[in-house]
């Protein structure tokens, strides 16, 4: 893969994921600047899948900043809903104001598995998608999953998003349950840094 430091733009104007990159590739040599502070405007996810969006938002924020810019997008797919709520994951948490309840997310897919009748089961996974898009118009993609399933009711009060409600394949603890070391030994979101980082060389 071509250099992509000394200097990345982190396309997020969420400040978690932002100390998360950093931290994942300060090793690397590389220094992370995220899109709040170059003041770039997060672009609309008009794609249909997490690479897609993934990659727009890694383009959006290369051209605009003139520096190689990562992205990430993700999302819980459920077997029985045909894949949703996938990337419409964080939209499914919205009220009509636009604040996020993840309470209410979960219900809705709780509620939908459950209208989807017992033959669907409750197989599930977490998908990451992270993109590198450099000026010169180059881009890669790196893709992780972790497979698992739905669980009812919501247990645990480590995670965040959909975390109460999963339940990685060979565990019986939700992802809110275990410790934050834990699940990132096997999150969708590690084994697409993995795959970045192998790429690093
Ligand atoms: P985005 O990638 O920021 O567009 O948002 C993805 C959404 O997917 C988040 O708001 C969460 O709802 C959900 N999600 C992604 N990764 C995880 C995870 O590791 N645990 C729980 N929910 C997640």
């Amino acid at each position: 893969m071509k250099i992509i430091g000394p200097k990345l733009v982190v396309a997020t104007h969420n400040s978690g994921k932002l100390r998360e990159i950093r931290d994942l590739l300060a090793p690397h040599g590389i220094e992370c600047v995220g899109a709040a502070e170059l003041d770039l405007p997060e672009p609309e996810e008009t794609g249909n899948t997490f690479v897609d969006n993934a990659e727009l938002k890694a383009r959006a924020a290369a051209d605009l900043s003139g520096l190689p810019a990562l992205s990430d997008d993700s999302g819980l797919s459920v077997d029985a809903l045909h894949g949703m709520p996938g990337i419409f994951s964080a939209r499914w948490a919205e009220d009509e104001a636009g604040n996020r309840d993840f309470t209410r997310a979960m219900e809705r897919v709780w509620r939908e598995v459950e209208e989807a009748g017992p033959e669907a089961g409750h197989d599930a996974h977490f998908t990451c998608a992270l993109s590198i898009a450099w000026p010169d118009g180059d881009i890669e993609s790196f893709e992780g999953k972790v497979h698992g399933t739905i669980v009812w009711p919501p247990r645990g009060d480590k995670g965040f998003g959909y975390d109460p409600i999963f339940v990685a394949t060979g565990m019986d603890k939700t992802f809110a349950e275990i410790d934050p070391a834990e699940k990132h030994a096997i999150s969708h979101r590690a084994q697409a840094f993995r795959k970045l980082v192998a790429a690093l060389g």
